[in-house]
């Protein structure tokens, strides 16, 4: 199978095929799998769907994947909506009620749910049960609708803003964590091969310590690096043609993105490196705090580039030397 990379619909192809389809092509969250397999096997055994389930941590570590892999473990069928999408509770019923006996029902970013559809889900999820109304003015008459037992699996970057009514009615809770480098690795392997694309141990290493733990990051790398090998190179990825790309494009060492250095170049340059509190970081940024704390604050602490302190957060001499920045001298200027 060969693909275009320039052609955006050939781009979709390419994500779809590089996309785990079950448990055992899914590569890393080891424990969240484990405990998946488990809960999806009794499930089956029992004739049931499966528990409400949340997904939740930073974009693009396999949240979606996971949850298709899901239904095609459970052999059921999978619909996919996202939060900002339903914004009426029509759209949601409409939903609900095409859903076979037992199939997964996907939102993501279910943080971004209105009210008013997150009360009709309610009661869809713990009793799958609605009640529409029909007609407006005096004839306005309230129509209770039976659903087939289903599941819903919620995905979220930030579980912090969900409600807690919402967040209780989820039986089972996985959090994703960044992918180790090792796992990163095996995941551009795997992607290379079904690429077709030769690629070396040490290359994979190289696109991997740059993929900020994550497998959709590690992808894209992966095909812009193809691209080189193809046009500068042999066609096959070795280790010179990937650092040479990897420099072509500007990736940063670390695999730290623009806002993670925003924020250890913020807390340098503005608070000496720290020790500051997380909300005036986020207010000297014009960032959400909430965004920070869960979605890039753990990859710069995993990485450690930042720590937690009782009195706020500080940059790591790691930092001040990725960013070039002489922690002496900005110590002295406070
Ligand atoms: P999220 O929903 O968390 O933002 P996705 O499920 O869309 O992330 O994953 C992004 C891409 O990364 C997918 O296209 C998939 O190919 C790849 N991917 C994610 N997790 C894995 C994994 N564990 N193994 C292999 N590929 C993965």
């Amino acid at each position: 199978m060969e693909y275009d990379i320039h052609n955006p619909k050939r781009e979709n192809e390419l994500d779809k095929a590089l996309r785990p389809l079950s448990f055992s092509d899914f590569s890393g969250q080891d424990k969240i799998v484990e405990n998946l397999r488990v809960f999806v096997e009794a499930a089956k055994l029992r004739c049931e769907s499966l528990d409400h389930t949340l997904l939740h941590g930073p974009p693009g570590l396999g949240k979606t994947t996971l949850s298709n892999i899901i239904a095609n473990e459970l052999g059921v069928g999978f619909k996919l909506t996202s939060g900002p999408v339903l914004d009426k509770p029509g759209d949601l019923a409409g939903l609900l009620t095409s859903l076979e006996r037992n199939d997964v029902l996907f939102i993501d970013e279910i943080h971004r749910l209105s009210p008013i559809v997150e009360e009709y889900l309610y009661s869809a999820m713990e009793d799958f049960r609605i009640d529409i109304m029909i007609d407006k003015g005096p004839s306005a008459r309230s129509v209770q609708i039976d659903l087939e037992p289903f599941t819903l699996i919620g995905a979220t970057t930030r579980s912090g803003l969900l409600t807690a009514p919402l967040r209780a009615r989820f039986g089972i809770n996985c959090h994703f964590e960044y992918y180790d480098e090792k796992v990163i690795v095996d995941i551009i392997k795997r992607s290379s091969a079904i690429m077709q694309v030769p690629i070396v141990d040490e290359a994979a290493l190289e696109i991997a310590r740059r993929s900020r733990g994550t497998p959709r990051i590690a992808n894209a790398l992966l095909r812009r690096v193809r691209d080189f090998a193809q046009v500068k190179g042999s066609g096959r990825i070795e280790r010179q043609i990937a650092c040479f790309a990897l420099e072509a494009l500007n990736i940063d060492k670390y695999g730290l993105d623009e806002i993670d250095n925003k924020i250890l170049i913020t807390m340098i340059d503005k608070f000496g490196g720290g020790p500051v509190g997380l909300t005036t970081i986020a207010t000297a940024m014009s960032e959400d705090a909430g965004t920070i704390e869960e979605v890039y604050e753990p990859f710069l602490i995993k990485e450690g580039f930042l720590k937690r302190t009782p009195r706020g957060r500080e940059v790591t001499e790691k930092a001040y030397a990725h960013l070039g920045r002489s922690l002496v001298k900005q110590q002295s200027l406070f």
